[in-house]
């Protein structure tokens, strides 16, 4: 398992793969998030970690439609669909999305288990009922919402969608399903233009910065956990609203950022409900930069599990 104190870790080696040239997604940040980790002490030098394995075809089908989910598998998108991806087309990245619901999956499992645990990778809520989008083919948090609903083992989830971009994916997914409410705070002037229903949908103005992020997710919070009793909370904590992202349009600074991870996970683990977070986006020029703000969470709910 992981490091003295710290929540179960999930990671795989081949989280990270190598895209064709000119693909603007940092993929290497999964692997420089698990050095900076190993770095701090926070993950031993080999191990430390639970890896999962690839998740079934028919399991991916109960949140995609089944026609999508096989041309993924075998590797035959239309142009079309991998246009909307982005990230090129490989057999090597259709493994590396089903080990990423998997890794969700596994992490959940062991949130039911522990109270907290993180999946290094995941968050791929841009992945629709019936395409991928958005570097995201397949949506780890709704394969494994709807695996544990299916299993019987919760009875209600609740996911918080703090990543820059809108969780319109996962929210198409859940539209209409009284089981799962979907929460995202985003940019409203971002990605994607033409947004879906969340339960409860918020969007900021371009630059917004801490304090104003802050006092909203505040309220959001409280706001849901006077709702429905989830039986476990998935946390998509994109790193990407921070003022140096790429393509984030908001304005926090690495504080905030940290804040904004202690914010959702104390208070939702002070109501006694167990919480798996995923990464969700974060992008920039350096890699190792991308992966230093992923850093904050697993930090932050070291701090969280051990308080
Ligand atoms: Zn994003």
């Amino acid at each position: 398992m992981s490091g003295p104190g710290m929540p179960p870790l999930v990671w795989h080696p081949d989280y990270t793969i190598t895209l064709a040239r000119g693909r603007r997604f940092p993929m290497s940040k999964y692997g420089y998030l698990r050095a900076a980790l190993v770095r701090r002490g926070m993950m031993p030098e080999s191990g430390g970690y639970l890896a999962p394995a690839p998740a079934g075809l028919h399991r991916i089908a109960r949140v995609h439609e089944i026609g999508y989910v096989e041309r993924v598998f075998d590797d035959r998108l239309t142009p079309e669909e991998l246009r909307a991806i982005g990230l090129g087309s490989s057999a090597q990245i259709a493994r590396r999305s089903r080990l990423a619901c998997a890794g969700t999956l596994l992490a959940a499992r062991l949130a039911l288990e522990h109270g907290l645990a993180c999946n290094l990778a995941g968050g791929s809520h841009h992945a629709g009922p019936l395409r991928g989008a958005g570097y995201c083919v397949f949506n780890d948090v709704a394969f494994a919402a709807r695996s544990l609903l299916d299993e019987g083992m919760v009875r209600r989830i609740l996911v918080v969608d703090l990543d820059v971009h809108q969780g319109d994916g996962t929210a198409r997914i859940f539209e209409g399903d009284g089981d799962v409410t979907t929460f995202s705070l985003h940019a409203e002037a971002n990605y994607p233009r033409e947004k879906a229903r969340s339960s409860l949908d918020i969007g900021l103005p371009d630059a917004t910065g801490d304090t104003a992020y802050l006092d909203t997710l505040s309220r959001a919070l409280e706001r849901l956990l006077a709702g429905p009793r989830p039986s476990i909370v998935f946390y998509n904590a994109g790193a990407d609203p921070v003022a140096e992202d790429r393509i984030g349009r908001l304005a926090l600074s690495r504080a905030g950022l940290a804040a904004r991870d202690r914010m959702v996970l104390t208070r939702m683990r002070a109501a006694g409900l167990p919480v798996v977070t995923v990464l969700g986006g974060g992008y920039g020029h350096d890699p190792e930069e991308v992966a230093e703000r992923h850093v904050l969470l697993i930090e932050a709910a070291r701090d969280t599990a051990a308080a």
